[in-house]
């Protein structure tokens, strides 16, 4: 509020004069008292969760464990029953961290010109595994273009090509001519679908739209980090890699290797792509072999989600899930011990947390029980690639089935917002409630700004997505300043020391935004019909049941 204020005395002063001032001025809505009550809330809630104290809420770490037991103790509070099999808050889940190990990396290509062997993270960077300590694939190389079985877009990177037992060479990054979140689909799934077709690895080259996606260098950070997936009752990981035993991606000044003495080089390719972003290459085999060596530490921990329950009346076994992922990524590695090494995660997502706490607050409060039931999931290990909300939506709570999820991550709440996104409402019936409870409150529901960095496969919300549940991502929009907001903040403070309460946060904004959630929650809870996906929805059609 006070932001809109000096923008208005500025204009006012400079522009308009001081009787336009004044009007502008008995224009604005006083604060409405419940939702400055509701800010002081989540500010204490947010200034627990983000205490340098919780060290950043690294999923299996005791800063986690402090959050989690916060949560579980504030559900009590406001009243919600245990919602995990065991009858408590606490839904435990075996987390399996796989590490990098570089003794054990090797790439060695043999082709027309002689044996070549790379460097690791210089000209490759490999896959790690969660099955695998050491692991080594051989086979011949071929092209299959960007390595997408996707007809109904013009897609068939597999037709007529044989690759059994063969490593499939792929271009990152996408065509831009798929929609954005089908296409973050499509990129996700890559993996699983050189498995399906029976390849022994992949190995993906850059592409012009790859290395704005993923600088090189980045991608060479990213290797240094673990990755993380969850433990089945059988000993079995449900990890990210996909479907294939090993794979790597190459350097952009590598990439060319891939290709000599083939039908079409490297630099064709790309020139080809140049001109035109749609250019669809065909697959063929490159006269060339590769061994790849992957090898990895395995280091196993158990994390937990924290799920409570509003019983719903008469149609309490359909369970509308909200999620907000509690963890963060801990301390920077390898820094100067005089600096601050911890990323408290305040906006990402701590206030997505405090703001679905009061969500929670704000039903009991209402006094009246909506028809379906809700559960509130804090989930861990969103950070470690969604695996928290992962599990939870592949291990239904006793006494029901969970036909929504609304999700909440990383509202950056230091400006007044004037409109909201819901990333997935259109494609499915979430999308007119959603737009119901949005309006209520006075705020636009807008079209994803952002396609090009497909937040719709980013977070907790696509868990549920593949498990055929219609689900909805809630985010701030771009008006009154969002996209600056949104832009700087992934520029200066995203994932970094700076995401702490030292931020301008105004905890009336996460008022408004919890209030809006519980709308939206409340909307989807009591309409007649069961959340179902549109016909014509592509995630429907891939992933429902
Ligand atoms: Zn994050």
């Amino acid at each position: 509020m006070r932001y809109l204020f000096e923008k208005s005395l500025g204009r006012s002063l400079t522009i308009l004069g001081a009787t336009v001032f004044l009007a502008a001025c008995s224009t604005l809505p006083p604060k409405d008292p419940v939702l400055m009550e509701s800010a002081l809330r989540i500010k204490a809630d947010m200034t627990f969760l983000a205490d340098d104290a919780l060290a950043g809420r690294e999923a299996g770490t005791q800063g986690y464990d402090a959050a989690a037991a916060y949560v579980a103790e504030q559900y009590a509070a406001i009243g919600l029953a245990p919602a995990a099999a065991d009858g408590t808050y606490f839904q435990p889940v075996k987390l399996r961290s796989f590490e990098r190990n570089p003794d054990k990396m090797a790439l060695t290509l043999e082709g027309p010109d002689g044996t070549t062997s790379l460097d690791y993270l210089t000209d490759f960077l490999p896959s790690n595994s969660s099955k695998y300590e050491e692991k080594t694939i051989t086979g011949d190389l071929v092209f299959v273009g960007y390595g997408l079985d996707a007809p109904e877009y013009g897609y068939t990177n597999y037709k007529n090509i044989d690759v059994a037992d063969k490593i499939v060479v792929v271009l990152g990054g996408m065509p831009k001519n798929i929609p954005s979140d089908v296409s973050a689909h499509l990129r996700r799934s890559r993996m699983d679908v050189a498995g399906a077709k029976g390849a022994a690895g992949v190995l993906t080259v850059y592409s012009p739209g790859y290395e704005e996606w993923l600088p090189w260098q980045r991608a060479g950070r990213y290797a240094q980090s673990a990755g993380v997936g969850w433990i089945d009752d059988q000993g079995n990981v449900e990890g990210e890699e996909g479907g294939v035993a090993a794979s790597a991606i190459i350097s952009p000044t590598s990439s060319a290797t891939l290709f000599a003495g083939a039908e079409m080089s490297y630099a064709d390719l790309v020139e080809a792509i140049i001109v035109d972003e749609n250019y669809q290459p065909s697959s063929f085999e490159l006269p060339m072999r590769a061994e790849l060596s992957i090898g990895s530490t395995f280091e196993d921990v158990v994390s937990s989600n924290v799920v409570a329950k509003l019983e719903g009346t008469d149609l309490n076994a359909e369970y509308i899930v909200l999620t907000a992922h509690l963890d963060h990524i801990g301390h920077t590695k390898n820094i100067d011990s005089t600096k601050d090494s911890i990323n408290n995660g305040a906006l990402d997502n701590a206030t997505g947390v405090s703001t679905m706490l009061e969500a929670a607050r704000t039903f009991v409060a209402s006094g009246e029980r909506p028809r379906r039931s809700i559960i509130f999931a804090a989930v861990t290990a969103e950070e470690k690639g969604l695996v928290g909300s992962d599990y939870l939506a592949q291990h239904p709570l006793p006494g029901g089935e969970m036909v929504a999820n609304v999700n909440l991550d990383m509202p950056l709440i230091t400006y007044p917002f004037t409109d909201v996104i819901a990333f997935g409402a259109e494609h499915s019936t979430l999308e007119a409630p959603t737009r119901r409870a949005t309006e209520s409150m006075g705020v636009t529901l807008s079209d994803d700004p952002v396609p090009e960095m497909n937040l719709f496969v980013r977070s907790d919300h696509y868990s549920f997505v593949k498990q055929g549940i219609p689900s909805v991502f809630l985010f701030l929009g771009f008006e009154n300043g969002g996209e600056d907001v949104f832009r700087t903040f992934m520029r200066t403070n995203y994932h970094g020391v700076k995401d702490d309460l030292g931020q301008a946060i105004d905890y009336y904004q996460g008022a408004r935004f919890s209030k809006i959630k519980y709308l939206i929650a409340n909307e989807i809870a009591n309409s007649d019909e069961k959340p179902a996906w549109n016909d014509d929805s592509v995630f429907g059609k891939m992933f429902g049941k």
